[in-house]
């Protein structure tokens, strides 16, 4: 198969999925439904008080929730055209306040939630409540005795972690090889104990799992198959609806919204695409981005038949700058739900993420981590390839293009240190200036 070969050299690719049923509403017999998707919204809200009270900067924006910022010199720099291709914005998920990525929308969904079913469990309180009691000092106390645990590249450690300890959860952290010196560092000030594996994501998790079963007080946050997490994230779907409400701007035949979302394991951008399912029907087109030497989603949407598949089946090292997005397995809940609703999987190099980090910093001010930039030219993909227009042509969307959305997701950067950026960014620059020098020729 001619896509294994690319898949084996590194090569970028841009990937239509074949199974995607385009506007097909929930299949009986789905992982998760509608009405699951309704309930995490409902649910959400309702634990937005206490968050605000725990963290004050999630009281100053409302809530956990991101800004949706046009990008018109971005939209410039992509296109030649720009004209043409409708709107672009980001969906500013590296600026969001606590966990300084995505990972908070999940890690907080899921950590909360088990406190509160907990709780609730176990007598403490009762589900007509306030949420707030969660917070009390009584409830500190109880917390004490209990250990939440997570295996995790980085930020899915930081978010679980920054959260189970500011409600007063003991938390261990097991951090695969790709964890950064500074995350582990600012886990271990907030009171988790950090434990540290010369191996991948797959093992970290294992070593988690595996502490869970020994101790009868600890909850697993479990990054292949949360059903949480994975709804933590959709609900950032109706912000985006309310988002783009609020700018007078309708999804629909006429305007389709594509959605570009990086992709690691697959929870955060299947949540969001199966959340977009939700509120925008096959209006909304998913497409993941993941680096060529981790591009564990594609490979598993790829397989013909079997069990789960790697990236190192592929003979593919996992090794990327884009620790966010270093994962070898997919999570089969993710690729499951998202057979039907993905438009599509493109991979990029390295030195693309480099180049979109610069790009977003040069023409829009936004500083993201390499992992968050792996969306920024999913839209060029769409526009400037033959796949790319072959699946607008297929889904009657060749006069819309002209007026659709694009919804880069920038997926984390908040905390990084000045140091780390700044290398990334100069590396960026390099990347930038190679490639359209080579166009001039
Ligand atoms: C975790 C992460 C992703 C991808 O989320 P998954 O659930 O692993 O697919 C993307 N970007 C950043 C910055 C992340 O930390």
């Amino acid at each position: 198969m001619a896509i294994a070969d690319d898949v084996k050299s590194y090569k970028e690719i841009f990937w239509l999925n074949p199974s995607r049923h385009g506007t097909d509403s929930d299949r009986t017999g789905a992982a998760l439904t509608r009405a699951d998707f309704v309930d995490a919204c409902d649910r959400f809200k309702q634990m937005t008080p206490a968050l605000r009270q725990l963290f004050p900067d999630l009281d100053a924006i409302g809530g956990v929730r991101s800004a949706l910022i046009p990008v018109p010199r971005l939209q410039d720099a992509l296109f030649d055209d720009p004209d043409a291709v409708g709107q672009l914005f980001v969906k500013a998920d590296h600026d969001l306040p606590v966990a300084g990525s995505i990972k908070a929308r999940g890690g907080i969904f899921e950590v909360f939630s088990h406190a509160w079913d907990w709780a609730v469990q176990n007598g403490y309180m009762t589900r007509e409540d306030p949420v707030e009691r969660l917070l009390s000092p009584e409830m500190k106390k109880v917390f004490a005795d209990r250990v939440i645990a997570v295996g995790s590249t980085g930020n899915l450690g930081l978010s679980v972690g920054i959260v189970g300890r500011a409600l007063g959860f003991q938390v261990e952290v097991h951090m695969s090889r790709d964890a950064k010196a500074w995350k582990k560092a600012l886990l271990r000030e907030r009171g988790a104990t950090v434990f540290e594996y010369d191996d991948d994501y797959t093992f970290a998790v294992r070593q988690a799992a595996s502490r869970a079963e020994a101790q009868e007080q600890t909850y697993f946050v479990d990054d292949e198959g949360s059903r949480l997490l994975f709804l933590g994230y959709s609900v950032a779907a109706l912000e985006l609806k309310e988002q783009l409400c609020d700018l007078g701007i309708e999804i629909g035949a006429t305007r389709p919204l594509f959605l570009y979302l990086p992709c690691g394991i697959g929870g955060a951008p299947g949540g969001i695409a199966f959340g977009a399912h939700q509120v925008f029907g096959g209006h909304a087109h998913p497409f993941f981005a993941e680096p060529v030497a981790s591009p564990c989603m594609l490979v598993e949407m790829i397989k013909e038949t079997g069990g789960p598949v790697s990236v190192y089946d592929y003979g593919l090292d996992n090794v990327t700058e884009a620790d966010g997005l270093a994962v070898g397995t997919a999570s089969v809940l993710a690729s499951g739900l998202m057979r039907p609703i993905l438009s599509g999987i493109f991979t990029v190099r390295d030195e693309r993420l480099m180049e979109g980090l610069f790009l977003l910093k040069e023409t829009e001010g936004l500083r993201v981590e390499p992992s968050a930039a792996a969306g920024v030219f999913g839209p060029v993909h769409l526009y400037g390839s033959a796949a790319g227009r072959a699946y607008c042509i297929c889904n009657d969307l060749a006069g819309p293009m002209a007026d659709a959305v694009h919804v880069i997701w920038t997926t984390g950067g908040r905390f990084l240190p000045d140091q780390d950026y700044e290398a990334f960014f100069r590396e960026g620059a390099i990347a930038r200036r190679k490639r359209t020098g080579r166009q001039k020729n």
